[in-house]
C-alpha cells in the first residue's frame, strides 16, 4: 500500500465534504445519499457517517475505510453509511473510478418503474452514458458485499447504474468530475421526462455521442463547472472560507 500524506487525506476530506454540501445546495442530493473518494494509497476510501447531515457535512464526519469495509479511522460514536458496499465494491472492481455518488434521484428512478422506456442519453453531455445505463433489478439496500458485487456486475464497464425503485450510482475519476456528472445525469433524466410529455423523444444517436466526445475536453469542463459551483457555494456560505483555497482547481479551463 502506497504511503499517503496527512495533508493529501485532509484535502480529500474537504473535497468530499464540499461536494456533498454542494450537491445538496444544488438540489441533487437531499437528506440521504452519499459521496465517497478513493484515497491516494488506492486501497482505502472516505465516506460519511450514516447520520451526518448532507447540509453541513464536515471532514470530521468522514470515515476512512478499507475495501473490505473495515473502519480504519473515524468517530467511534457513530458508524459509516448503511450502503457503504456500493462504494467499496465499485472502487474495488473499477480502477478507473476514484469517486462515487449514490443518491435517490426522483426523475431518473422513475425509469426503473415503467415498462417500455429506458433512461438513455438525450442531451449532449450525456454522451458519458452512451454505452448504456443498466438497471439493477433488486430494490433492496446494497448493504452487504454480496449485494455490492451483484450491483457492480450489473453495472459492468458502464459509468452509471440505476437501482430498481431505489436510486442511482455513478462513478468518475475525481470529485470535480463526479459533481459535474451528477448535475448532467439529473439534467438528462429531466430532459427525457419532459421530452416524452411533449412528443416522441429522439435520443442522442451513437454518431452524435461520438462526435461530441471527440471534441470534448472533459477535464477542462469539470474544472470550469467545479469552479462555478464552489464559487456559488462559497458566496452562499455553504463552503467555509478556509476550504475554498483547498478547492481551487489546479488548471484553467
Ligand atoms: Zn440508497
Amino acid at each position: 500500500m502506497e504511503r499517503q500524506s496527512n495533508s493529501a487525506v485532509e484535502v480529500a476530506k474537504i473535497e468530499v465534504a464540499a461536494c456533498t454540501r454542494l450537491l445538496n445546495f444544488e438540489g441533487v442530493l437531499g437528506y440521504s445519499g452519499h459521496v465517497s473518494q478513493r484515497l491516494p494509497d488506492g486501497e482505502t476510501l472516505l465516506i460519511q457517517a450514516f447520520d451526518a447531515s448532507r447540509n453541513d457535512l464536515t471532514p470530521e464526519d468522514l470515515y476512512v475505510i478499507d475495501l473490505d469495509g473495515n473502519v480504519l479511522d473515524g468517530d467511534p460514536h457513530a458508524r459509516p453509511v448503511n450502503e457503504l458496499e456500493i462504494h467499496s465494491e465499485l472502487l474495488r472492481a473499477r480502477r478507473d473510478i476514484n469517486a462515487v455518488l449514490h443518491w435517490h434521484p426522483e426523475i431518473a428512478t422513475l425509469f426503473t418503474m415503467v415498462d417500455g422506456i429506458d433512461l438513455v442519453p438525450m442531451k449532449n453531455h450525456a454522451y458519458r452514458w452512451s454505452s448504456g445505463i443498466p438497471t439493477h433489478p433488486e430494490s433492496w439496500h446494497i448493504d452487504t458485499q454480496e449485494r455490492g458485487q451483484a450491483m457492480v456486475k450489473t453495472m459492468g464497464d458502464k459509468n452509471a447504474v440505476l437501482l430498481r425503485a431505489h436510486g442511482a450510482v455513478i462513478g468518475a475519476e475525481s470529485i470535480p468530475a463526479l459533481m459535474v456528472d451528477a448535475v448532467h445525469f439529473d439534467e438528462n433524466a429531466k430532459a427525457l421526462f419532459d421530452a416524452s410529455r411533449l412528443g416522441t423523444p429522439t435520443p442522442l444517436t451513437k454518431r452524435e455521442s461520438e462526435e461530441f466526445a471527440a471534441n470534448f475536453k472533459r477535464t477542462n469542463h469539470s474544472v470550469k463547472l467545479w469552479r462555478y459551483y464552489v464559487s456559488r457555494g462559497h458566496e452562499a456560505g455553504v463552503i467555509p472560507d478556509d476550504w475554498a483555497q483547498n478547492l481551487a482547481p489546479k488548471e484553467r479551463a
